[in-house]
């Protein structure tokens, strides 16, 4: 079993005091997460936290330790309903879901040219709230991302050309076998749940991998195919009962 630590809602303002914990335990056990960058947020929960003037000074330095920096949106606003009808049936709100494609694209577009001023190469993204239709797959191609941190699967899966790489439960929380990816909210994070990610990492450390290791999990075999369906149903059905 594989760990790609994920890290949601990195941005300008958050919670620094946090990061700087987590970023100090991170260097004392060589892990490599992948940071989900929001380029031009706009959410304001999120501006309530303090900001950093230095935060792409902070974001390059990150990348140049090998730390995996991933697009997680564009703003962060994510107002539109999707009606249960987005791609991953997560059925909650969007930033993306429903808005043509040309729009979509421009918005991938401004985002990418945010990371290139500041010299950070991306090749990744993850949609706020999960939330994706056919056109954003099809944007992020057009903007030359072929890789989603998102979907149903015990291990990296190609689909229509974009690589998947499969992120299932909120809480930290492993099946025993496949790569696993965590969905780790740091702006709410308290002191118990930094312990809980301290003992993870000191448990598993050998598990966590960095996310250059997770697409080598890759697989499009028959059996991997059938067993990502199977998590597909049992999460959809799971989410209908509860
Ligand atoms: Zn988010």
């Amino acid at each position: 079993m594989k760990i790609l630590l994920r890290f949601d809602d990195i941005a300008e303002n958050m919670n620094w005091d946090m990061m700087d914990k987590c970023e100090n335990l991170f260097d004392q056990y060589n892990i490599k997460p992948l940071m989900g960058v929001i380029p031009h947020n706009q959410d304001l929960t999120l501006k309530s936290f303090p900001k950093r003037d230095d935060f792409w000074k902070i974001i390059k330095s990150w990348q140049e330790k090998g730390w995996e920096i991933s697009m997680h949106g564009y703003n962060h606003l994510y107002n539109k309903k999707t009606h249960k009808k987005d791609y991953f049936k997560y059925g909650g709100a969007s930033e993306f879901f429903g808005e043509p494609l040309d729009l979509q694209v421009e918005k991938i577009n401004k985002g990418l040219e945010i990371f290139k001023k500041n010299k950070i190469k991306i090749r990744s993204f993850f949609a706020p709230n999960h939330t994706y239709d056919t056109n954003t797959f099809l944007a992020l191609k057009k903007s030359g991302i072929f890789e989603i941190i998102d979907g149903y699967g015990l291990r990296p899966y190609t689909h229509d050309n974009i690589k998947f790489i499969p992120q299932l439960f909120y809480k930290l929380f492993f099946l025993p076998i496949g790569l696993q990816t965590t969905q780790i909210h740091l702006n709410e994070m308290n002191e118990k749940d930094f312990n809980n990610l301290t003992s993870l990492i000191k448990e598993k450390n050998q598990n966590i991998v960095s996310y250059n290791d997770a697409l080598k999990l890759l697989s499009d075999g028959k059996i991997d195919k059938i067993l990502n369906k199977l998590v597909y149903y049992i999460l959809i059905l799971k989410r209908k009962i509860f």
